[in-house]
């Protein structure tokens, strides 16, 4: 591409164009950016939610599962059972008795998965457990409620304790609780399975909720189930752990993000449209101030250069209401002009004036007469040509020398010049010493007496000329030409005659003047 086809114009609309377009890309990139942020913020929020209401649930079943430990051991079965046991009876019976809730269910307890009732001794040795329920649980104490209970004061040992852990058919919870009251003779462990409370989350959060054991196996789904994604919902993840640490539960919910969708791709579009017009807006200032300041001033600039190139110098280049730099710019270029102005000025006066005597040179004369002659023509006016000769002036020249001859031309231009005073008179140098007066709107008697008034003004000067035979001073011979302008006359004729008439001033001894009728009277000799 040639850079110098591409208009400032041109230029600056594509760089606002192409920042324009990388300011809505980045627009969306940032919305983009801030709709994951919103999505990711909101899933924290509701994560905190599902912990807030996991944790609820936690301490709901440990305490409804302790209410049923307290409940049951008040049995009058449970405590014969329990009697007949330690009076060495087996524990048929009281395994009998430990299935009952298990098998029957509990007044009282709806609300719990109960999975296993088991018994301990004070060393929390197991001697008991009930044959409904879950099976394969390794026959002790889980190690964390072990751990715990071991070792407390006696004090202690009256309190309940509980905790998640993970057996080998997947999460439960214990809760631990001393049996007898004050006479403690034993703990019992309620076990429950806490699934079955959890999925109360769904409804807790409102949200469809979906269980999931550590190893990934689903262990419940709300009734509302978890389909319809498509972008209008969020999934919500919580892991619920056990009390050694471990992962017991994976809690899966679906947020339903339509509004926050609707309300960001609201705020989204109510964004890029107040963008958009911003930079429109932007766009419209930025192009005004540059058409004002730049491209205005810089196209009419152009224009004015253009003109000047064409030869109208007397242009000059705009220079208000512009920059610094325009203005500096027009300026630089205005003095250029005016003094290319004033140069070719001086080389038009060049080229019209004669070197040596500062009279209008042949080049000059022909132009004017040209332009007389047409003058003439148009007026309807009379046109006088005179012709001048010194005589012998190559025997001046011989005598004084060149310089002396050059000074002799010149003296004579300047009376020529003093002599004949009307404005539209064109004083010339004809060549070597003839020169030629031109006299627009002058009659035949009018050339004849500017004639001999220069013959005067000349033998008055007494300019010596020595080796002269006519009388020692320069002379002059004169021949006068006056015609109307017509088609049939020239301005030819006029020079032809006027020479003619000078050439007969010239056989006829010099140092006189001949006028030449142009209308068909040969010559016409005027003495002196
Ligand atoms: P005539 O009386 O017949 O006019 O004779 P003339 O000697 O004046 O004319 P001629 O044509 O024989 O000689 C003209 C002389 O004018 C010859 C030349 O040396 C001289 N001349 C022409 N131009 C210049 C000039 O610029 N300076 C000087 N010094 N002499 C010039
Ligand atoms: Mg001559
Ligand atoms: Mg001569």
């Amino acid at each position: 591409m040639q850079i110098e086809r591409i208009s400032l114009k041109t230029l600056t609309v594509s760089i606002v164009i192409v920042l324009g377009l990388v300011s809505v890309f980045l627009l969306f990139v940032t919305a983009l950016f801030f709709r994951d942020a919103a999505l990711k913020s909101q899933n924290q929020s509701l994560s905190r939610v599902m912990d807030v209401a996991a944790q609820e649930v936690v301490k709901q079943l440990h305490n409804q599962a302790f209410t049923l430990g307290s409940t049951f051991q008040n049995r009058t079965e449970f405590r014969v059972a329990l009697e007949q046991f330690r009076q060495g009876n087996g524990s048929a019976a009281l395994r009998e008795v430990l299935d009952d809730p298990i098998a029957k269910g509990f007044v009282g307890a709806v609300t719990l998965d109960l999975v296993k009732l088991r018994l301990y001794d004070l060393d929390l040795k197991m001697i008991a457990q009930s044959d409904a329920g879950i099976q394969g649980l390794t026959p002790h104490l889980t190690p964390l409620l072990h751990d715990q209970a071991v070792g407390r004061s006696s004090a202690e040992r009256l309190k309940a304790l509980g905790g998640i852990w993970i057996s080998p058919a997947g999460p439960l919870y214990s809760v631990l609780l001393p049996v007898g009251g004050l006479r403690l003779t034993g703990y019992i462990e309620v076990v429950v399975n806490p699934t079955f409370n959890l999925a109360v989350i769904a409804a807790m959060t409102r949200m469809p909720l979906t269980i999931y054991s550590a190893s990934g196996k689903m262990l419940s789904q709300s009734e509302n189930g978890m389909s319809g994604h498509g972008g209008k919902t969020l999934e919500v993840e919580y892991l619920l752990r056990a009390d050694n640490g471990e992962d017991a539960y994976r809690l899966v919910g679906l947020a339903d993000v339509a509004q926050l969708n609707l309300d960001m791709a609201r705020s989204g579009i109510i964004g890029v449209l107040a963008f958009i017009a911003l930079i429109g807006f932007s766009v419209l200032i930025g192009l005004w101030v540059f058409s004002y300041f730049l491209f205005l001033p810089l196209g009419n600039m152009q224009k004015e250069m253009e003109r000047s190139a064409l030869g109208d110098l007397s242009v000059t280049v705009g220079q208000k209401n512009t920059l610094k730099e325009f203005h500096a710019l027009a300026a630089a270029f205005n003095t250029m002009a005016r003094k290319v102005e004033r140069n070719i000025h001086e080389l038009q006066r060049l080229s019209s004036v004669d070197g040596l005597t500062g009279v209008n040179n042949r080049r000059q004369f022909d132009l004017s007469l040209q332009e007389e002659w047409l003058r003439a023509q148009r007026d309807n006016q009379e046109l006088s040509l005179l012709m001048l000769d010194i005589d012998y002036f190559k025997q001046y020249n011989d005598a004084y020398g060149h310089l002396g001859g050059d000074d002799c031309l010149r003296m004579l231009s300047s009376l020529l010049r003093e002599t004949v005073q009307r404005p539209g008179d064109v004083v010339a140098r004809y060549g070597g010493e003839e020169f030629a007066i031109l006299l627009p709107d002058t009659s035949k008697q009018g050339a004849q007496f500017l004639a001999f008034k220069i013959a005067a003004e000349l033998a008055h000067l007494g300019l010596p000329h020595a080796s002269s035979p006519l009388g020692g001073r320069v002379t002059l011979s004169i021949g006068c030409a006056t015609c109307k302008a017509n088609p049939e006359c020239q301005p030819e004729s006029l020079v032809r005659a006027a020479d003619k008439a000078l050439y007969k001033a010239k056989e006829m001894g010099r140092d006189r003047i001949v006028v030449h009728d142009i209308e068909n009277i040969p010559v016409k000799i005027v003495e002196k």
